[in-house]
């Protein structure tokens, strides 16, 4: 059985989620329709609403139901009007592409927003503002404070989106105690569906629509509400919830792979290992491999893990993050993501180490060889 070690790109979907999805796709009307049918749809949507609202300590009306966690980030960082963004270098694509004008607030070589440089920036400018940083990093793992970034946006009259979408299910996360003005979250990391996810808003913010239509999300996202998919995206929500007493367990499992690996290779690199991280999460680098090879080879022995950021074609980048981290590229090349989640074992975290070893071993000796004379050339020599 191959083992699934890429929980940062998907989680797999839990078996009372997709029960739940099955049983709302049976549930026939449009929540917005007044008779019973729209009734019963409405309050699918409802009760889902109020789980994903309890899991980050909101009302339920401060949730705004979205496609995807990337539709629920662009929409906090269009729909606030602020003209000037103010959006970290270790942010996801998500928040990137949604500002192609933005300014980078840079990052420190643990990987952690320069909380100093932010204050530079804010003071500088009396702009309108909003500030993106993340509150876990979706490749390193390592936990922003977005706490003290919220503080010091308010005192320069800026408001924060923090995008949550790896953090929520993984570490507690509550909106009043971030002190963020807008936070983003996503079905499909939580062990939910694909294709859901939604903004949290605080109470008192105007929000201007992404999606104009027929006044849904009280105005705030047009289009009907995939109830099938918010059904799931509820149940998993509750179910993240109670996940949480896994995390000790996981984070137990992530260092004693660290530690194993170092071993096993000791020029290897854990990156941001002295950081805040997430309890699933290690990016392991090493020099002379390239990750996609690794991966692929990984593949074929039966671990799934990731290169770096995978985009949508699969291919791969070079990783933004470990460039604003200032990782040597030749080491950032040989790094790959690693990602538990509540099915992990101890057994599939030490075949994985093996089967790395493994294969970065064969690659090295293989280029070795290869800047070896062969014996012929050595005589032609
Ligand atoms: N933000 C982060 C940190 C992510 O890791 C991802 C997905 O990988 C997203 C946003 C986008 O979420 P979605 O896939 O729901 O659009």
């Amino acid at each position: 059985m191959p083992v699934y070690l890429d929980y940062n790109a998907t989680a797999p979907v839990l078996p009372e989620a997709a029960a739940a999805v099955a049983a709302a796709l049976q549930v026939v009307g449009n929540p917005s329709s007044v008779h019973g049918f729209g009734r019963a749809a409405r309050r699918v949507v409802e009760a889902a609403r109020a789980d994903v609202a309890a899991l980050v300590g909101v009302a339920p009306e401060q949730v705004v139901f979205t496609g995807s966690g990337t539709e629920a980030a662009q929409l906090a960082l269009t729909g606030v009007g602020r003209t000037r963004r103010l959006v970290s270098a270790l942010e996801h694509a998500a928040v990137r592409s949604a500002t192609p004008n933005a300014e980078l607030i840079p990052a420190t070589p643990e990987g952690v927003v320069d909380l100093a440089a932010l204050e530079r920036l804010l003071a500088a400018d009396p702009t309108p503002t909003i500030v993106s940083l993340m509150l876990a990093n979706n490749e390193t793992g390592v936990i922003q404070p977005v706490a003290e970034a919220a503080a010091l946006a308010h005192r320069y009259g800026a408001v924060l989106h923090t995008d949550a979408v790896q953090a929520v299910g993984r570490i507690p996360v509550d909106l009043k105690t971030l002190g963020a003005d807008l936070l983003s979250l996503s079905a499909h990391k939580l062990g939910g569906p694909a294709g859901a996810g939604a903004l949290v808003v605080r109470g008192d913010l105007a929000l201007q629509p992404l999606i104009r239509g027929g006044g849904q999300e009280r105005g705030r996202r047009g289009g009907t509400e995939a109830t099938a998919l918010l059904a799931g995206f509820g149940v998993a929500a509750r179910s993240a919830r109670l996940a949480l007493d896994h995390a000790p367990q996981i984070a137990y499992l992530l260092k004693e792979m660290e530690a194993a690996a170092l071993e096993r290779c000791p020029d290897a690199a854990v990156i941001a290992r002295g950081s805040l991280r997430l309890p699933n999460t290690s990016l392991l680098a090493v020099r002379g491999c390239r990750a996609e090879t690794l991966v692929m080879a990984l593949d074929l022995a039966g671990y799934a893990v990731s290169a770096g950021a995978a985009c949508s074609s699969g291919s791969v980048r070079s990783s933004a993050v470990l460039a604003a981290m200032g990782v040597p590229q030749d080491l950032a090349d040989g790094a790959i993501r690693i990602s538990l989640g509540p099915a992990t074992t101890a057994a599939d975290v030490a075949g994985f180490v093996d089967a790395w070893a493994a294969q970065v071993a064969r690659t090295r000796r293989s280029r070795s060889l290869a800047s070896t004379p062969t014996s012929a050339a050595a005589s032609v020599a």
